[in-house]
Formats: structure tokens, C-alpha cells, sequence
């Protein structure tokens, strides 16, 4: 414990009188422009990745950046992001898996999680991923995790009141892949039906990061 006391007390002493008017600011309420749903592996800092600030994500995370289709699981996920589209009103939601994911890894390895039921049991909820590799005829982690994202992004648009904010314009959907090993995040392009690096579509997508929305 003494890593985390140590944290906390250079965090009050430190680094919370550096970010006050930040801290004020958030004192009087969070307004979220992304709700963000990845893995909860160590190795994956959201803020981090996208250099946001505390108070610009709303953030679910869980084994596999699992999405449970709606009424499947009656699970935090739900809660989670019906209050995120409903009261906090998100922009966009981003769907983000990572290299070397361990329950995309289970997903082909069955006998991995024998001794763990709870974890063979959540990922029942990425059985459709497990099938579409099948289908395509590819077990490799990086066409799993990729094929994952694309699976919880459809559960995603099972839940009504992100189908209703689809309907109305309200809201767009992502698809990322955040490879820790090499600092790069691939999005998805539904035109290209691909995963594409941030760097290389930077140009096309200019600022309009909406032209890839799924
Ligand atoms: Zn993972």
C-alpha cells in the first residue's frame, strides 16, 4: 500500500493545488463529451492516450471491453450507459480493445478459464466474436480483438436509449484498437471497413472525426 499512500499525499500536495480552477470547475459538476467503454487491463490509461482531462470522459470498463447486449446481463454496463446518453448526454461513444487483450486471448482457449467460472461466463457475452473469426476463418489476437470491438459496438446499438440517440443525430459510435506496444490507437473506417492508424487518416478525416462514425 505504501506506492499508493505515497500517490495520494503527493497528489494533495502537489499536483491538486497545480490543476485548481480545474478542480473548481468540476466541483460543480461533470459534462463529459465521450463515454468511453475498453478493457480493464492495467496497461490502458484512457486519459493518457486521448491527453484529456479528468472530467472530459465517462469511462466503463470491464474484461474484454465488453458490451452485454441490453437485457442480457442486468448488469453495471446498462446503468452505465443509459446515464451517460440520457443525463450526462455524450456526444460519442468509443468502443476501445487493446493489443495482447487476456479475455480476447480466453476466447479461443476455452480451457484457460476452466478454473474460472465467472470469467467463462462473461465471456459468453463475446460468443458472436468467437463465431465471426470462425466464420472469416481467423483466430489471430489482432483480427479478435479487432472483430470484438465491431461485435460490442452492435450490443451497443441493442440498448434503446442509444438506439434512440442514434436515431436522432445525438450521439456517434467508434471503434477502437489502442496497441500499448507502439503508442498507436487504430480507428475504424466504415468506408474502408478497416482499422486504420490515427496518424494516417489524419488528413482525411481533418477535424471531422464524425465521417468515422460506425
Ligand atoms: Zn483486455
Amino acid at each position: 500500500m505504501k506506492i499508493l499512500f505515497d500517490g495520494l499525499r503527493k497528489f494533495r500536495s502537489e499536483v491538486f493545488d497545480d490543476h485548481k480552477p480545474l478542480f473548481e470547475e468540476l466541483s460543480k459538476g461533470q459534462t463529459p463529451h465521450t463515454l468511453m467503454i475498453t478493457c480493464s487491463d492495467s496497461r490502458i490509461d484512457p486519459n493518457l492516450v486521448t491527453q484529456t482531462s479528468p472530467g472530459e470522459l465517462f469511462v466503463v470498463r470491464n474484461a474484454g471491453n465488453i458490451v452485454p447486449a441490453y437485457g442480457s446481463s442486468r448488469g453495471g454496463e446498462e446503468a452505465a450507459i443509459e446515464y451517460a446518453i440520457e443525463v450526462l448526454k455524450v456526444k460519442h461513444i468509443v468502443v476501445c480493445g487493446h493489443s495482447q487483450c487476456g479475455a480476447m486471448a480466453a476466447l479461443h482457449k476455452p480451457e484457460s478459464v476452466k478454473q474460472l467460472p465467472a470469467v467463462a461466463r462473461w465471456l459468453e457475452h463475446a460468443e458472436s466474436t468467437k463465431r465471426r473469426c470462425e466464420a472469416i476463418g481467423k483466430f489471430d489476437s489482432e483480427t479478435t480483438i479487432e472483430e470484438n470491438v465491431l461485435v460490442q459496438v452492435e450490443n451497443l446499438k441493442s440498448h434503446p436509449a442509444v438506439s434512440a440517440a442514434l436515431r436522432k443525430d445525438r450521439v456517434s459510435i467508434y471503434g477502437w484498437v489502442y496497441h500499448f506496444d507502439r503508442g498507436e490507437v487504430t480507428i475504424y473506417d466504415p468506408v474502408r471497413k478497416h482499422f486504420v492508424p490515427t496518424m494516417e487518416i489524419k488528413d482525411r478525416v481533418d477535424h471531422n472525426m464524425e465521417k468515422l462514425a460506425i
